[in-house]
């Protein structure tokens, strides 16, 4: 079935599953950013390409929130991870592919001395904030208004009119208290906050702060971060759970020419498989061979590192950053044509490879305050008509793109933005 021949709400087979993992699973979904999003249920996806179970495919720009850096199905990482997985799987020890993606992963991004692996980004964050305030004696931690650090209590906020609570219901509230929760891009912000208290262990930054608006760092901004650090003697701390292997090999420290003292990676870094990780200097990172715990079963078990193995093995031998960076811009260019021709305020920002889409003003916005004038809502609803003509997208605005991204994709993509903003201006 092409995208021209059904919209959403004929999907049969998805109406069904919805219904019935409705009774199986709080909202549907097993994670609450899904709870929104078009009730569609996939059955495979390749490459660029998902496939509902109603036969409709669509050009994936969601990429799973991201793990799909290499498109769905790599071939090269899935074998690997079959292959390996047929010795087994965990061992509550080490195995012999520890090393092997230690040292590769290492070497890749160029900077840190040691890593541990995860499974998911929440827990790795956590483990670098633990080092920081193990390393300095210190509680709280810097961040900034609008990144997301996980879902747990100490770094779930909300902010709302400037002022800062809780993310959730059933939070702990007095965690809200643990960071102090600046605008991004503020320098003097940061720098009057750092000189005005002494018990900040760490500064934790989404480098480009992907998950509102993809904001990037104004000219300047992480070098005076990392010079505000140095003289306060704080950790800082590069949440790359996004931008690390996407934005550049070595991620945005690399992209940014700035060190981090500690750095947490997840989603592109395994090709679609749930691995994460935080680096850094030996010094920081070597706590965790004493008395600083940091634990998890499925740590550096062997589908993930034959995961990260196949997956930093494919991003170094053919790095597709260049490509990326055509394609994305020729697409951030083409929604903006697409959203003239038709009447639509469409308007992007960000990188190529992860950027951002709503209505509005296309002035550059600076910070989470700035995205108050555009009609996000407006884009959420226009994330449902794209859907419905074969474009997959996060309602949230984020576009990412993959290397399996090509000339077809580009082609199908146009021409269903078209048909999509037609209807949408209709
Ligand atoms: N940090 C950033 C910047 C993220 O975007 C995310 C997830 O989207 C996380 C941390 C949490 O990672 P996970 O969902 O793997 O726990």
């Amino acid at each position: 079935m092409t995208a021209e021949e059904a919209t959403l709400s004929t999907l049969q087979r998805s109406a069904e599953l919805h219904a019935r993992a409705r009774e199986l699973t709080p909202g549907g979904v097993h994670s609450n950013v899904r709870l929104n999003a078009p009730s569609v249920f996939f059955e495979r996806g390749a490459g660029a390409w998902l496939w509902d179970v109603d036969g409709r495919d669509y050009v994936d720009y969601l990429l799973g929130q991201g793990p799909n850096f290499l498109g769905h199905a790599p071939t090269r990482v899935n074998e690997a991870v079959a292959a390996e997985a047929r010795r087994g799987s965990v061992f509550g020890a080490q195995h012999v592919l520890e090393n092997e993606a230690g040292e590769l992963f290492l070497d890749t991004i160029g900077w840190a001395e040691r890593v541990r692996f995860g499974a998911t980004g929440t827990e790795s964050d956590q483990a670098a904030l633990r080092l920081a305030r193990a390393a300095t004696g210190r509680q709280k931690f810097v961040r900034f208004a609008g990144t997301y650090h996980g879902w747990l209590d100490n770094v779930l906020v909300k902010t709302v009119d400037g002022v800062t609570g809780p993310g959730s219901r059933g939070q702990l509230a007095h965690h809200v208290a643990d960071s102090y929760v600046l605008p991004f891009n503020d320098v003097a912000a940061l720098d009057a906050t750092l000189s005005a208290h002494d018990d900040i262990a760490a500064v934790i930054v989404e480098p480009v702060m992907v998950n509102n608006g993809v904001i990037p760092p104004v000219d300047g901004f992480l070098k005076h971060v990392r010079r505000l650090c140095d003289r306060h003697g704080v950790v800082l701390i590069f949440d790359e759970v996004v931008t690390g292997f996407r934005v550049a090999l070595g991620g945005a420290a690399e992209r940014y020419r700035v060190r981090p003292d500690l750095a947490v990676y997840g989603k592109a870094m395994a090709g679609g498989w749930p691995v994460s990780a935080v680096a850094g200097s030996a010094e920081l990172m070597d706590l965790f061979a004493g008395d600083v715990v940091h634990a998890g079963t499925f740590n550096g078990s062997v589908p993930a590192c034959a995961a990260v193995i196949a997956t930093l093995g494919i991003l170094r031998e053919d790095p597709p950053y260049a490509r990326l960076e055509e394609y994305g811009a020729t697409l951030m260019e083409t929604i903006v044509e697409v959203g003239r021709a038709h009447g639509l305020p469409l308007r992007v920002q960000g990188l190529p490879m992860a950027f951002h889409v709503s209505f509005g003003d296309p002035a550059l916005v600076r910070d989470y305050t700035g995205l108050a004038v555009l009609d996000l809502d407006r884009y959420t609803r226009f994330s449902h008509t794209l859907a419905d003509h074969g474009i997959w997208v996060a309602g949230r605005g984020i576009w990412y793109v993959s290397a399996a991204h090509g000339e077809k994709e580009m082609a199908a993509t146009r021409e269903r933005l078209y048909s999509a903003a037609a209807d949408a201006a209709a």
